[in-house]
């Protein structure tokens, strides 16, 4: 392992603050996160489910050995992953630590290689951070349903929230939940579809001639706003190597 004769980057009380297991409370934390910012809250879990992926690998996951079998089943990570950890790298301004697990990794797929044979038809398996992604998504979508059921308060900041992007929304749709947490879901998504429509048409009207003069308001980022309904909310893009606050953990 090229990479066990590397030290770790990072200080030791951040790397604490990392792996401080997480309280009951905890559990919800991230959608709560989400809907106080006023982005769809499984995004906001999607971000956070990445980049803690991301940052216990660059840790401590490149020496385990079950993590690199799946990054090794999986023949390396995503684009979109692969570029978290660039950045990390990035930020320490040393690009040993990638070039480190690469090594590892493309050592173990030589091997996997030699012993291919033009019979075998077995798949890459699934990006490991995006198999993570899909697992904490999907357990926050079932605590999502649970705090529109159970969560007074959640749910009343919920009505008047910018609710989910597209994907989201089909995801939890198809879960199931009940009567009145499906009808709320559908409300907050429905006006939430109007008021963009109209924003939109009302950006375009402003840029007319004879509307040129009028004074501009939240209509100007419509077009963002709808982008950010069907592909999902953007990650900050502070890099993947900078620590959040606690506060945003
Ligand atoms: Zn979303
Ligand atoms: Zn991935």
């Amino acid at each position: 392992m090229v990479l066990a004769r590397l030290f770790g980057r990072r200080h030791a009380d951040e790397q604490e603050q990392l792996f401080k297991a997480p309280g009951s409370s905890a559990l919800t934390r991230w959608l709560r996160q989400g809907l106080e910012q006023g982005i769809c809250p499984l995004c906001r879990v999607v971000h956070k489910a990445d980049r803690e992926y991301i940052w216990q690998f660059s840790e401590e996951g490149w020496a385990n050995a079950d993590t690199m079998g799946e990054l090794v089943q999986a023949r390396g990570f995503c684009q979109e992953h692969a570029q978290m950890l660039v950045r990390i790298d990035v930020q320490a301004k040393s690009m040993l630590g990638i070039a480190g697990v690469y090594a590892d990794l493309f050592e173990a797929l030589l091997e996997r290689f030699d012993a291919l044979d033009e019979r075998d038809r077995t798949a890459n398996a699934l990006c490991p951070a995006c198999a993570n992604r899909e697992q904490v998504l999907r357990q926050n979508v079932g605590y999502l349903l649970g705090l529109l059921e159970d969560d007074s308060t959640f749910t009343e900041r919920f009505r008047t929230s910018t609710g989910l992007c597209f994907a989201h929304f089909g995801m939890i749709w198809t879960t199931g939940g009940s009567t009145g947490a499906r009808a709320l879901l559908l409300a907050v998504q429905r006006r939430a579809i109007a008021v963009t429509g109209d924003q939109l048409r009302e950006f375009i009207r402003k840029e007319g001639v004879e509307a040129r003069d009028e004074p501009k308001a939240g209509e100007q980022l419509a077009w963002k706003r709808a982008i950010e309904r069907t592909a999902g909310w953007p990650a900050q893009p502070a890099s993947a190597g900078v620590p959040e606050t606690s506060d945003q953990r």
